[in-house]
């Protein structure tokens, strides 16, 4: 007797053989002829019976459903009349010429003439009825639709291949681990970027594997077995010594997946962050470096100034005596130069006290006092400091405080500047009996104060630049006006100091507002 490689099959012709012989007498003798057809009729597996000519001799009623006919279509017709197909045809005629029966597991039939041409996966098998040694009298086709166990397995076997392809083309070395700690594959980064083949690496433990020192190996171990209890544990680095002996840093992740065959698995993915480590520390050197040269040049510019307001504050103070007749009575132009020498010194300290106020900011060493106290107290300074300028040229100035007890929490010293800044720029670009406002209210965000004038105004596009540095709406045209091109930068950055933030509104010839708002500390 033909006998079959795979036990399963072997055990199934047996089976079958044994029913074909003595099973079937035997089953005859037990259960009436009535039972039998009965169960023929009734069963969910297809069967026909066919003549050796693969003329249908009969099928049950689940094979007739399956085509959409009633069993009595069938009687007669032959079998490749109704479903052509050469491979069958050489297998049924196989089975007679051998009488050896055929079986097959998910096997594709296509239901030609249907109208939706279905596809099916079947399991078959093929049987031959034997008359007398030999010789066979007909064949017994079962088939039963397996078509969605079919399917599963198909989308099983897809969805595995598309993880090993992930596994295999993956930028990062991976690593399986079982639950004891074995490697049970790795994919070829480890090869390409440790030197070790994978054989070095599957069927190891952990602490076997080449490319770990003893410290490691423990700070692994204990990552592993945390995960292995169920815990989140977050991306680590560590290093891995190549088979060359020289090391990299990799960053590992990992974490506990459950198997197709349901067992734990420990799915490590290591990255090459050396670049990226070689990328911070020059990122961090050259910070180093940047904050460096920043102390030195707030440390040349502090000198420096210091070294030059000393002489300065000589020239102002001796010009102006002068100017004052401590010296007796200027003649011819002396007070015309005297006076340029005390304006021009005036405006070379202000230029040097922006510049050192400017550095100290961006060094982040400039102090900051907060305290409480009134907003009159501030715009009674400046109204006894702008008064004269704008009574010589007949603007008028005004200083609104709503309500007129309003007091406020900031530094008062920067606030002032602020305000003297702002309003040095009103009275300079406001030409004669025009008005300047200075007001201050209590809102809901805070205080807001605003100056107000009825001057030369900015042009739109240039609305954003005149807060950088150096920057001023007339080196656009012609220069009438004389200042730093600092003032609103400076402000601007004590504005910020303060929590607040500076805007503008101007229209060309028709005057600027500037306004801010000191948040509310709760004074
Ligand atoms: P500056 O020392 O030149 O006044 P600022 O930073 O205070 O420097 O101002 C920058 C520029 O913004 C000024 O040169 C001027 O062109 C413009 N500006 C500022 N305030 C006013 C204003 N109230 N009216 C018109 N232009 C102004």
């Amino acid at each position: 007797m033909y006998s079959y490689s795979d036990p399963n099959i072997q055990q199934k012709v047996n089976l079958e053989e044994n029913y074909n012989n003595e099973g079937r007498k035997c089953l005859e003798s037990f259960l009436p002829a009535e039972i039998l057809e009965s169960v023929f009729e009734h069963t969910h597996m297809m069967v026909a019976y066919l003549d050796t000519d693969f003329n249908l001799m009969r099928v049950n009623r689940a094979y007739a459903e399956a085509d959409d006919h009633l069993p009595s279509f069938f009687v007669g017709r032959n079998y490749f009349d109704l479903y052509p197909n050469e491979s069958n045809r050489i297998i049924f005629e196989n089975v007679v010429k051998n009488c050896k029966p055929y079986f097959a597991t998910e096997k594709l039939f296509e239901y030609a003439d249907s109208p939706e041409n279905r596809t099916r996966y079947l399991d078959c098998s093929l049987i031959p009825l034997e008359e007398n040694a030999g010789n066979v009298s007909g064949l017994f086709l079962t088939m039963q639709d397996v078509t969605e166990r079919a399917k599963i397995n198909q989308s099983l076997i897809e969805s595995e291949q598309k993880f090993r392809n992930i596994f295999k083309l993956s930028p990062e070395a991976v690593v399986l681990l079982d639950k004891t700690g074995m490697v049970v594959d790795v994919n070829h980064r480890v090869h390409d970027w440790l030197g070790y083949e994978s054989s070095e690496f599957n069927g190891k433990r952990l602490l076997e594997l080449p490319c770990f020192d003893d410290k490691t190996k423990t700070l692994i171990l204990e990552m592993f077995c945390r995960r292995m209890k169920g815990e989140k544990v977050g991306s680590y680095e560590i290093s891995f010594i190549r088979r060359d002996g020289s090391t990299f840093v990799g960053l590992v992740s990992a974490s506990a997946i459950q198997g197709s065959d349901d067992m734990l698995y420990d799915l490590v993915l290591i990255s090459d962050v050396t670049l990226l480590k070689e990328q911070q520390n020059a990122l961090l050197e050259a910070k180093m470096a940047a904050e460096a040269a920043n102390r030195s040049k707030s440390e040349f510019l502090a000198n420096v100034s210091h070294e030059l307001r000393t002489p300065l504050n000589s020239i102002i103070g001796f010009s102006d005596a002068m100017l004052e007749g401590y010296t007796g009575d200027l003649k011819g132009k002396q007070a015309k130069y005297l006076n340029n020498i005390s304006t021009s010194g005036k405006n070379l300290l202000n230029l040097i006290n922006n510049v050192l106020d400017l550095s100290k900011i961006e060094a982040g060493k400039m102090d900051f006092h907060s305290e409480s106290f009134p907003v009159a107290d501030i715009f009674r300074i400046l109204e006894n400091m702008f008064l004269p300028m704008t009574s010589s040229k007949n603007i008028s100035l005004q200083f609104n405080c709503t309500p007129s007890s309003l007091a406020i929490h900031a530094d008062f010293s920067k606030l002032e500047e602020i305000l003297i800044n702002l309003l040095s720029n009103a009275v300079k670009f406001t030409p004669e009996n025009g008005a300047i406002e200075v007001s201050a209210r209590s809102t809901e965000s805070g205080i807001q104060f605003s100056v107000k004038d009825t001057g030369i105004g900015i042009p739109v596009d240039k609305l954003d630049l005149i807060f950088e540095p150096f920057k001023q709406v007339e080196c656009f045209h012609k220069r009438e006006h004389s200042g730093t091109g600092l003032g609103l930068c400076l402000v601007r950055k004590f504005i910020k100091m303060h929590d607040g933030e500076l805007s503008v509104k101007s229209k060309e010839g028709e005057g600027s507002e500037f306004c801010f708002v000191i948040p509310d500390l709760g004074c």
